[in-house]
């Protein structure tokens, strides 16, 4: 038989331990978030970060666009000016309808680039105004994240103050275990944490629900202490049904 078989402890010592390691394991998954929030605001920042420069990225493509129409059309309206001056010396009715022709195209091509231009310019406009937004929008996530930041990081050495407590509660409290249980102890509570103890739910393990001897039963009842023969968890009476 083993060793625990003998060994006595309080139940109240083992709710305490048990207690103990919960907000330990709490306390260390709030911690761990900590780093895991800031990332997503970055990660938020990051996106708007994006959109901004895809929007400036468009807005800047559309404006050499129009520029280029811009120029295009001043070469042809230069165009025009030259064909009208060769009007005056044309040396033949043929040459004149010729040059007409040539001007009519180029005013008639000039008017569609003109209100291309237009159009463009509106465009730019419009977005002249999405960039705005969009830095607009930057600068308020980039403010949220400061602040985020700022209130995680508060709230995380609030949480590693507290861990540090609880820690030294827990060993001032270890000191009270047995020295026969305690390699047990050890091992389970390092590698299964606050699962390492369970109270009694009714006639089962509260940790894994399997239904205990009447046998076990009655040794939880003398103080004895137990392991379930399921999970091995340490088991215990809760308070409310410890006999004092
Ligand atoms: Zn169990």
């Amino acid at each position: 038989m083993p060793a625990e078989n003998r060994i006595e402890i309080h139940p109240s010592l083992l709710q305490k331990l048990h207690r103990i390691h919960r907000q330990i394991s709490d306390l260390t998954s709030q911690i761990a978030r900590c780093p895991r929030q800031i990332q997503a605001g970055k990660a938020m920042v990051d996106e708007g970060s994006k959109v901004r420069d895809t929007a400036k990225e468009t807005h800047k493509t559309a404006v050499l666009a129009c520029d280029a129409k811009q120029l295009q059309l001043q070469s042809r309206e230069d165009k025009i000016t030259g064909l009208e001056g060769k009007l005056k010396t044309a040396a033949s009715n043929k040459e004149f309808s010729l040059l007409k022709e040539q001007i009519a195209a180029d005013q008639q091509a000039n008017e569609v680039l003109s209100d291309e231009i237009l159009e463009g310019l509106e465009h730019i406009d419009q977005l002249e105004n999405e960039v705005q937004k969009a830095s607009e929008n930057l600068d308020r996530l980039e403010e949220e994240q400061r602040d985020r930041v700022k209130e995680i990081e508060a709230k995380q050495q609030q949480l590693e103050t507290e861990l540090s407590r609880i820690e030294s509660e827990l060993k001032e409290t270890e000191k009270d275990i047995p020295a026969s249980a305690m390699a047990d102890y050890r091992r389970i509570t390092e590698a299964r944490g606050e699962d390492a103890l369970a109270p009694v739910d009714g006639e089962s393990c509260g940790g894994c629900y399997q239904t205990l001897t009447t046998q076990l039963i009655d040794r939880l009842r003398m103080s004895l202490l137990i392991r379930c023969p399921s999970c091995n968890a340490f088991l215990y009476t809760p308070e409310s049904r410890q006999v004092t």
